[in-house]
């Protein structure tokens, strides 16, 4: 059932359920759609901020906050405040992580993922399922025959390798799931309800205070809470509730709290003249979107320890226009053939940075929460691994006579600066098997609190180059187990 508290109030302004979940974007509806029908004896109650619609000025000014010394050029556009969350926006862009981003890299001071790729897979089929995608294979020497005259002819144990993303329609989980959920007779979605404030005794969170901007608050009793806000406004609730608890006397919550912020990013350095007809970009294989991209191998990722990054190709100004014939000069000693100019886009991998951070400012927003204050500061590392990257790949090109790059922007404190980011926030409730470590438990639940859950990619501890959604679908599967009690023994 899905209640517009704009609309109608709540019977005594108030609710009792056994899962609270506060946010409806995917990794909130996902959550409360498994659990729901997991537990048709429970009663969960999914709170979402918006509505249906766009949000109101007066409710976007709610996500205003103030920057540090980088600036972050996406900060307007990179959520949305409405059921089914940012997916109204979002690009369908999927792909699960790697192997390697679950695992340590020495190089960094940081713990790996306390969870294994395995533990992690076991919920991809549904998360495919609920963001819609129908060709699953990711693994592109599956499917490379098919392709390969749109591929570099690589060795098969060399740095560099191919991986593959698939595409969602893109789902929009707002309409995609609204009938799921208005249907659902043991949930209760509440629309304009804005979490406002947690309550708590001891280490047990009692009740949500959650209204409309204009209009009655209602409190929501329950078992178990979850907040599913965003990697932002999760964090941000989180700091805020800290606040509250030190005016106490209490202080809760890990200082890796806000901590490790990263959003995936990467230069465009340059140009790469190889072969023609190069698809290094999205296009449809057999009726299915595909979009290989170029990557270290695992290989030399572990021996390296090199970031986890890819690269896409675009063909500078249309297909064959451009430089045809080029690599034919004697000088260049390339493999006979037409080749083109491509434009080179990275996505680096982020390294955790504990300098990297949300605070809140003292300044209060509408609901009476302080706001956020976005201190990005990527690490110098991912570029000198993009960099990296060029030169080992236009190595392995010029030796075998396919191609050659050129750098047209060096890798400077300037170039850096102007990286933005791509609205994937990532890192400031880390997850760990430790409290010293991060800020939820690999049951994702809040260290210090027995019954605060987190659902967001702000629980990923390392990030790969993977856009984070799958995942983040992946991992409310997972925690819906866990909460219905059915989460079978770890892998
Ligand atoms: C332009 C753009 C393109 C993107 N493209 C891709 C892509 O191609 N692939 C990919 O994987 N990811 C992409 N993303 C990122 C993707 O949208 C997010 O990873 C995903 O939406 C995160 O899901 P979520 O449920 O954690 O948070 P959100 O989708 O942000 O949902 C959070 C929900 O919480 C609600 N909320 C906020 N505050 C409160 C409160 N106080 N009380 C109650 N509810 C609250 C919000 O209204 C919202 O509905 C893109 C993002 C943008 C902006």
């Amino acid at each position: 059932m899905i209640i517009d508290l704009e609309q109608q109030a709540l019977e005594h302004n108030a609710l009792r359920a056994d899962v609270c979940i506060a946010g409806a974007g995917p990794a909130g509806i996902v959550l409360a759609l498994e659990l729901a029908r997991a537990r048709p004896d429970w009663h969960i109650v999914l709170c979402e901020a918006g509505g249906t619609g766009n949000a109101t000025e007066a409710e976007r000014d709610i996500y205003r906050m103030a920057l540090g010394e980088k600036s972050y050029s996406v900060a307007d556009i990179c959520r949305r405040r409405r059921l089914g969350g940012t997916t109204a926006h979002w690009g369908g862009w999927s792909k699960p992580l790697d192997a390697t981003d679950y695992e340590d890299n020495p190089a960094w001071d940081v713990p790996a993922w306390p969870i294994t790729q395995a533990e992690v897979q076991r919920y991809m089929d549904s998360a495919l399922a609920w963001t819609e995608i129908t060709s699953t294979e990711f693994d592109l020497s599956r499917v490379r025959d098919t392709i390969a005259q749109h591929l570099l002819p690589l060795r098969v144990d060399g740095p560099i390798t191919e991986h593959a993303f698939r595409f969602s329609p893109p789902t929009r989980f707002g309409t995609r799931y609204y009938n799921d959920i208005n249907q659902q007779d043991n949930l209760t979605c509440l629309l304009h309800a804005n979490l406002t404030r947690l309550d708590r005794a001891g280490e047990r969170i009692t009740q949500a205070e959650v209204k409309p901007l204009d209009g009655a608050a209602a409190l929501i009793t329950a078992e178990h809470f979850v907040l599913a806000m965003g990697g932002l406004e999760t964090t941000r609730h989180l700091l805020n509730l800290r606040g509250e608890a030190a005016a106490d006397g209490e202080g809760i919550f890990s200082d890796h709290l806000g901590r490790y912020f990263a959003d995936h990013y990467g230069p465009r350095a340059g140009n790469l003249l190889a072969p023609e007809g190069l698809k290094y970009h999205r296009f449809s294989n057999d009726g299915q979107p595909i979009m290989p991209v170029l990557t270290f191998s695992a290989d030399h990722i572990r021996k390296e320890r090199q970031h986890n990054t890819c690269m896409t190709l675009n063909a500078s100004s249309g297909e064959g226009s451009v430089l045809h014939q080029y690599g034919s000069q004697s000088g260049l000693n390339f493999k006979p053939g037409n080749y083109w100019q491509y434009q080179v886009q990275m996505i680096v991998e982020p390294r955790p940075n504990p300098l990297s951070r949300i605070h809140l400012t003292n300044e209060r927003c509408a609901l009476g929460l302080r706001r956020l204050k976005l201190d990005w500061q990527p690490h110098r590392d991912d570029f000198d691994s993009a960099y990296t990257f060029y030169q080992t790949l236009g190595g392995e090109l010029s030796r075998t006579g396919l191609g050659r790059f050129q750098i047209t922007r060096q890798n400077t404190a300037e170039h850096q600066a102007r990286a933005s980011g791509a609205c994937h926030h990532l890192g400031t409730t880390r997850m760990a098997a430790r409290p010293e470590d991060g800020v939820v438990d690999t049951d994702l639940k809040v260290f210090g609190s027995q019954n605060l859950y987190v659902a967001s990619s702000s629980v990923f501890p390392r990030y790969g180059y993977s856009n984070p959604t799958l995942t983040i679908a992946a991992l409310s599967v997972r925690l819906a187990q866990h909460l219905a009690g059915q989460k079978e023994a770890q892998a």
